[in-house]
């Protein structure tokens, strides 16, 4: 039995303030966290040290939205794994399709970088999707295949942990979240896959949806029997929305 998982991207927002009320917003409404469904939140990085005071105690975890593929050196403005970690994460967002879209970040660095998460101690969650011109021309199991190995090119299936976010592109800030359906097709499409490597460890991988997951349509993706819980964006900013589709993980 796999565990269930709320992790929330808070982007470029936020700010002392509105951390605090947000994180005290969420503890409000969650006293105690359920022993079975984890959360993370990942704020901006220049808030990690705030957030680790704020959530100390509580059960909730801290993550990163990026970290660099290096541990240390002369890489002017880009933040260490390393550093993530002294300062109190555990996770960290890798190959997020803004990043990808904004930044120009290939496949290949996004495998770097997992594996510089994974041996700075960090649980890389990996983000994998297609766009809309992708998927209209059927070739979404191609992009998401080709996103996979790049990853995994570089984990050691047998005692690395990762967590892989199923992202279409296309799903991502539009407020238009795919279905249900969609949503189980891709989710077991990269478990087969990933199977082909591992089938252990295929079993044992938590696989995240993200794309415009609310309150009103998470219970219906969460039913879905390969998917473990969400990687959450804009509703992740609004305590009453989080803390609803956390309860709908239940
Ligand atoms: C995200 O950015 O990872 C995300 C899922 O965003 P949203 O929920 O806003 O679509």
């Amino acid at each position: 039995m796999r565990k269930r998982w709320l992790i929330g991207n808070w982007k470029m927002h936020g700010n002392l303030a509105a951390n605090k009320a947000l994180v005290d917003g969420i503890r409000e409404r969650l006293p105690v966290l359920s022993e079975s469904i984890d959360m993370v939140l990942c704020p901006a990085l220049p808030y990690v040290s705030q957030m680790a005071g704020l959530v100390a105690d509580t059960g909730i975890m801290l993550g990163a939205q990026n970290a660099s593929d290096h541990l240390k050196g002369a890489y002017t403005g880009e933040t260490s794994p390393m550093m993530l970690k002294e300062l109190g994460c555990g996770f960290v967002i890798i190959g997020h399709s803004e990043r990808r879209s904004y930044q120009g970040e290939t496949d290949g660095l996004m495998g770097r970088k997992a594996l510089a998460a994974i041996d700075s101690g960090l649980i890389p969650v990996i983000c994998v999707g297609e766009t809309a011109e992708e998927r209209d021309s059927g070739r979404t199991h191609e992009v998401l295949g080709r996103q996979l190995d790049a990853a995994f090119g570089y984990i050691r299936t047998a005692h690395d942990e990762i967590i892989v976010a199923y992202e279409p592109r296309w799903a991502i800030g539009t407020g238009i979240a795919a279905t249900p359906e969609i949503v189980q097709a891709e989710h077991a499409f990269l478990r087969a896959r990933i199977a082909q490597r591992d089938a252990d460890f295929a079993q044992r991988l938590t696989l995240l949806y993200g794309g415009s997951l609310k309150a009103s349509n998470a219970e219906s993706v969460f039913s879905m029997p390969d998917v473990d819980g969400g990687l959450i964006g804009s509703a992740a900013l609004n305590a009453d929305e989080f803390v609803a589709i956390y309860k709908a993980l239940d």
